[in-house]
C-alpha cells in the first residue's frame, strides 16, 4: 500500500488487513516497538524520522526481511510504510523472489498536496499505541485511553518537509512500479468507506489478473 503521507494510507491498510485475516507489515509499528525495547539502532532511527528523514535502506530491508520469514505470511500480508525507495523496492522484490511469495499488488493512494497539508496539519496520535486520533474533542485514546499528542513530526515545517521527502524518494518508486499489471491508483481524497470498497475491487480484480486466489 503505497501513498503520501496523510493519505490514509495506514488506515486503509489496517482496514484491508483486517477484513481480509492477513497480517499488515508495517515498518513504523515494528520501529516504534523495538523503540520501546530500548533499541539503539531503532533510536537513532527514529531521530531521523522525526526531522523528517528517511531511516537507511538497510536497516529498513532487514527489518522487513525478518518479518517475512514468520510462516504467516505465506496466505498474503499487507505492506504498510515500504518500500519507501526505489533500493527499497528492488530489496522486496527480490525478497519475494527469494521466499517463493507474490505476485505483489500495489495500490497507490493518491491525494493532492495542499489536502494533504490540510489534514497533517491538525493529526494527534496515542501516546501508547499508536493510532491515529479520530476526535478532535478529546485527549484521550479510544482504542487504549493513552493520551493523544501532536505528532512531532506533524509540525507544519516538519509537514513540507516529509511531502518534498516523499516526492524525492518515494514517487520514483511509484515509476518503478506504474508498468506492472497489478499496478492500481485509488483516489484517497475521497470518503474513508468509499476509498475501502474501491480498493477492494482494484485488488481482487489485480489477483484476477494475476490468476491467483
Ligand atoms: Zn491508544
Amino acid at each position: 500500500m503505497m501513498g503520501p503521507p496523510g493519505a490514509g494510507k495506514g488506515t486503509q491498510a489496517g482496514r484491508f488487513a483486517r477484513e481480509r485475516e492477513l497480517p499488515k507489515i508495517s515498518t513504523g509499528d515494528i520501529l516504534r516497538e523495538a523503540i520501546r525495547e530500548g533499541n539503539p539502532t531503532a533510536l537513532a532511527a527514529k531521530e531521523r524520522m522525526d526531522r523528517g528523514e528517511l531511516v537507511d535502506d538497510a536497516m529498513i530491508i532487514s527489518i522487513v526481511a525478518d518479518r517475512l520469514a514468520k510462516p504467516d505470511v505465506k496466505a498474503g500480508f499487507v505492506l504498510d510504510g515500504f518500500p519507501r525507495t526505489v533500493a527499497q523496492a528492488q530489496a522486496l522484490d527480490e525478497l519475494m523472489e527469494r521466499l517463493g511469495l507474490g505476485p505483489l499488488i500495489v495500490v497507490d493512494v493518491a491525494v493532492a498536496e495542499p489536502e494533504l497539508v490540510r489534514r497533517l496539519a491538525g493529526r494527534r496520535i496515542c501516546s501508547v499505541c499508536g493510532t491515529n486520533a479520530e476526535r478532535l474533542d478529546t485527549d484521550t485514546c479510544a482504542p487504549c485511553g493513552g493520551r493523544l499528542e501532536q505528532r512531532a513530526d506533524d509540525e507544519r515545517e516538519v509537514v513540507l518537509e516529509r511531502l518534498k521527502v516523499y516526492q524525492q524518494s518515494t514517487r520514483p518508486v511509484l515509476e518503478y512500479y506504474r508498468e506492472r499489471p497489478t499496478f492500481r491508483v485509488v483516489n484517497g481524497a475521497q470518503a474513508p468507506d468509499r476509498v475501502a470498497s474501491e480498493l477492494n475491487a482494484m485488488i481482487d480484480d489485480a489477483v484476477a489478473v494475476r490468476g491467483i486466489s
